[in-house]
C-alpha cells in the first residue's frame, strides 16, 4: 500500500481551491477527507442552531463532490485530538492536513491536534486556505484598515487550484445530528455547488453595481463555510475588473483584516481591544435588548434589519451598522450583549468578523475615528439606501399602522448620554 494521508475539514467546505486537499492529493497516493463533529462547538459558547443546520447542508454537499471524485466523506463525532489520532492509526496515515484559522478556540485545539499527533508519530501541517492573503501576519500589521489595506493589497498570492480529478479514499456518511429550529428561511440554500452559483451569478452582473446599489453578493454564509474560497472570489473579481469589482475586493480586505487582529489581539473575544475602553459604563436595561432583537425599536430600518436577521440568518450590512450603532450608543447597552446575539442567529457569524465588527461601531476597537462618528441616524441611512422604503416594508408588515411602536429611545437624549459615557473614559 501506498502513502496516506487525511485532511481534516472545518470550515472549508469544498474541493475547488483547497491548498489542503491540493497538496495531499498531489504528494500522497491515497486521500482520507475527514471531518469531525467537534461537541464543544455544537454546544458551546457559539452554539447556533441555524448555522449548524447550514453546517450540516454544506457537510451533505461536500460528501457529494467527493463521492463525484471517488471518494467521500468520513464523519467522526467526539474530540479532535482523539479522533484524528485514532483515524490516522486505522487508516495507516502518515500526515494529517488542515487550513489554518485564527480564533483563540481554533488556534488552541489545533495545537492539541497537533500534540497528539505528533506524539503518535503522524505529521501534522496547517496550511493556508482560509484567507486571501494567508499569512495574515504578515506586512501590514498596523491596527487601522487603510495602511493594513495597502500592505495587503499588495503581498503575494497563492496561485488558486482546480478541483482534483480524483480523490478516492473511504466514506462514512453522515450520523444523525439533533438540531432545535433554526431560522425559517435561511438566506442561502447550503453547500459548494450552490455557492459556486451565487458566485458565478454575482460576477455576472450585479457586482459592477456594487456601491451604488443597495445590493450585495450575500456570500458571506458561503465564505464562512469555505464553501468557496476568499482568494478565488478575488482572483475572479480582479479578472473582471469594474470599478464594482474593485471595491467588492477591498471588503474582502476587511474580512483578512479582522483575521488577523483577532490573530494578534485574542483578548478582543472577552475585552475591548483598547484598554481605556475597558472602563466605558452601559446600562442594564433587558426590556431595551429584547425590543432590539425582537426588531421593535420604532427605527424601521433598524427593526427590518433585526427581522431579516431572525427570518433569514442574514442581515443586510448597513442595517448591521445601524442597528449595532443603536444598541451601543443610543440604547447603552454593552455590544458583547448585541454580539451574542448576532452569533446566535448569523449563518457567517464567526469570532473574528463579529467581535471585529461590534468592537469597531462600539469604537472600542480598531476604528481611529472619533466615537461620535458611529453614531448613525437610521432616518438617514434609509433615506439614503432605501429611498422607496421597499426594504422595510418587506420586514415589517404593520408599519404604517398603530401597531408599529413609536422609538423606544429619544435619540437626542440617547446621543448625548452616549457623550458623556464616552468622554469620561477619554477624560
Ligand atoms: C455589527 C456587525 C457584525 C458583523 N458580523 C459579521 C459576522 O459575524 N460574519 C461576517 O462574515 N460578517 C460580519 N459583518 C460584516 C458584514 O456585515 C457582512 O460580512 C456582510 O454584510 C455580508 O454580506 P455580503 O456577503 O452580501 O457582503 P458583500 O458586501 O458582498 O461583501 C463581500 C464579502 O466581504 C466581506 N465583508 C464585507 N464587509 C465586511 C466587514 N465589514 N467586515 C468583514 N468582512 C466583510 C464578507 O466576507 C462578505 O461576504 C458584521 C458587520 C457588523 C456591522
Amino acid at each position: 500500500m501506498g502513502s496516506t494521508a487525511i485532511v481534516w475539514f472545518r470550515r472549508d467546505l469544498r474541493a475547488h481551491d483547497h491548498p489542503a486537499l491540493h497538496r495531499a492529493c498531489a504528494e500522497f497516493d491515497r486521500v482520507v477527507c475527514a471531518f469531525v463533529l467537534d461537541e464543544a462547538l455544537l454546544d458551546g459558547r457559539y452554539r447556533s442552531p441555524s448555522r449548524t443546520r447550514f453546517m450540516l447542508g454544506c457537510l451533505d454537499a461536500l460528501d457529494g463532490e467527493l463521492r463525484s471524485r471517488g471518494g467521500g466523506l468520513v464523519v467522526r463525532r467526539g474530540r479532535p485530538e482523539r479522533e484524528l489520532t485514532a483515524l490516522a492509526a486505522e487508516e495507516g496515515a502518515r500526515a494529517v492536513l488542515w487550513s489554518a484559522d485564527v480564533s483563540p478556540y481554533a488556534r488552541s485545539r489545533d495545537a492539541r491536534v497537533g500534540e497528539a499527533l505528533r506524539t503518535a508519530g503522524v505529521e501534522a501541517r496547517p496550511m493556508p486556505g482560509t484567507y486571501v492573503a494567508d499569512d495574515v501576519t504578515g506586512p501590514g500589521t498596523q491596527r487601522i484598515f487603510s495602511p493594513s489595506f495597502r500592505a495587503w493589497a499588495a503581498a503575494p498570492r497563492r496561485p488558486v487550484h482546480e478541483a482534483p480529478a480524483r480523490i478516492g479514499g473511504p466514506r462514512t456518511g453522515m450520523p444523525e445530528v439533533r438540531v432545535d429550529a433554526g431560522v425559517p428561511e435561511p438566506a442561502r440554500a447550503p453547500g459548494e455547488p450552490a455557492a459556486r452559483r451565487a458566485l458565478d451569478a454575482w460576477l455576472a452582473g450585479p457586482v459592477d453595481g456594487y456601491r451604488r446599489a443597495f445590493e450585495t453578493s450575500v456570500l458571506s454564509p458561503y465564505l464562512r463555510w469555505g464553501c468557496v474560497s476568499a482568494r478565488e472570489c478575488e482572483a475572479r473579481a480582479q479578472e473582471h475588473g469594474t470599478p464594482g469589482a474593485r471595491a467588492w475586493v477591498r471588503q474582502l480586505a476587511w474580512r483578512d483584516f479582522y483575521a488577523q487582529t483577532l490573530l494578534t489581539h485574542p483578548d478582543n473575544v472577552f475585552h475591548e481591544q483598547q484598554e481605556r475602553m475597558r472602563a466605558l459604563e452601559y446600562e442594564d436595561r433587558p426590556d431595551r435588548l429584547a425590543a432590539w432583537a425582537e426588531g421593535r425599536t420604532g427605527f424601521p430600518f433598524v427593526d427590518a434589519g433585526m427581522r431579516q436577521l431572525a427570518a433569514t440568518g442574514w442581515m443586510h450590512n448597513r442595517a448591521r451598522l445601524v442597528a449595532a450603532s443603536l444598541l451601543t450608543k443610543e440604547l447603552q447597552l454593552d455590544w458583547r450583549l448585541g454580539e451574542a446575539h448576532f452569533a446566535r442567529l448569523l449563518l457567517d457569524g464567526e469570532p473574528a468578523q463579529n467581535n471585529g465588527n461590534w468592537q469597531w461601531i462600539a469604537s472600542v476597537g480598531t476604528d481611529p475615528a472619533p466615537y461620535f462618528r458611529r453614531m448613525y441616524s437610521p432616518e438617514r441611512h434609509q433615506e439614503r439606501f432605501d429611498p422607496q422604503g421597499e426594504y422595510v416594508r418587506r420586514w415589517i408588515a404593520e408599519l404604517g399602522t398603530p401597531d408599529y411602536p413609536q422609538p423606544i429611545v429619544d435619540r437626542r437624549e440617547g446621543r448625548a448620554r452616549a457623550k458623556e459615557r464616552y468622554g469620561r473614559v477619554i477624560a
